[in-house]
């Protein structure tokens, strides 16, 4: 699985850190996972064509993780009207409401629409892994999304330090986790660095990717911070990595 971090960041982060996005390509499929606001560009930043997307992953409805998808949809419908009834979207219950809502008087363009999955537990199948879907407890939609073929991986959305998130992940070798806040400004719906720390030991994770930064928390020691609680590798993610998970270049 190869996968490019999109955006690293928050509404509250410098440019080069864009809220969240994740580019996922396993073969000939690929798939956004989370869409703030600027994955629109930085899809086109990292030469992906918008069109030879497949899936679209959503975590949760908070605008720093989905304010780009009808922007997204929109533009693959100028590249090619009938792109966007070959996309499934994918998110927590609830996704088809906020769907028709979100996309109310748009129009004509939007006839051919995505088809839209809600999976839950019982998961679903995409580029030979198994995904499904839990609740983290940041809103009452917001999931994590784990990933179960070659290896196990997760991608754990927006979360506080849930216990039953933390044993239902349990197996996953690496994590893409949230990383919000420092020790100091710990607050229930994010986790801080010593949070992170404690999650990816828990869950048992060999190597933990840090995103979601908030800039209090995007200092020189952040790894260090995390790596006090966490025996495995630590990687802060910025913007633009290339992360190949399974397979050695
Ligand atoms: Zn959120
Ligand atoms: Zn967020």
């Amino acid at each position: 699985m190869d996968i490019i971090i999109l955006g690293s960041g928050t509404l509250s982060s410098l440019p080069w850190r864009n809220p969240s996005g994740y580019f996922l390509q396993n073969g000939n499929r690929r798939a956004i996972m989370d869409m703030g606001p600027g994955i629109l560009r930085r899809i086109s930043q990292a030469g992906i064509n918008v069109t030879d997307i497949d899936t679209v992953f959503l975590s949760h409805f908070h605008p720093d993780h989905c304010a780009d998808l009808i922007p997204f949809l929109l533009s693959r419908f100028l590249a090619d009207p009938d792109c966007n009834s070959r996309l499934q979207v994918v998110g927590p219950a609830g996704l088809s409401d906020w769907f028709e809502y979100t996309v109310r008087d748009q129009g004509r363009w939007l006839e051919r629409r995505p088809l839209l999955l809600e999976p839950g537990e019982s998961g679903l199948d995409w580029a030979e892994y198994r995904i499904r879907a839990f609740p983290t407890g940041h809103t009452s939609a917001a999931v994590a999304f784990r990933f179960d073929g070659e290896i196990s991986f997760f991608y754990s959305g927006d979360t506080p330090f849930s216990e039953p998130l933390m044993d239902w992940l349990k197996g996953c070798r690496y994590g893409i986790l949230e990383c919000s806040f420092p020790e100091t400004r710990e607050q229930a719906a994010h986790l801080s660095a010593r949070q992170a720390g404690l999650f990816a030991a828990r869950v048992g994770l060999e190597r933990v990717y840090l995103t979601h930064i908030y800039p209090e928390n995007d200092t020189i020691d952040l790894a260090l911070r995390v790596a006090r609680y966490f025996g495995g590798q630590v990687v802060v993610t910025e913007d633009h990595l290339f992360i190949r998970l399974g397979r050695e270049l």
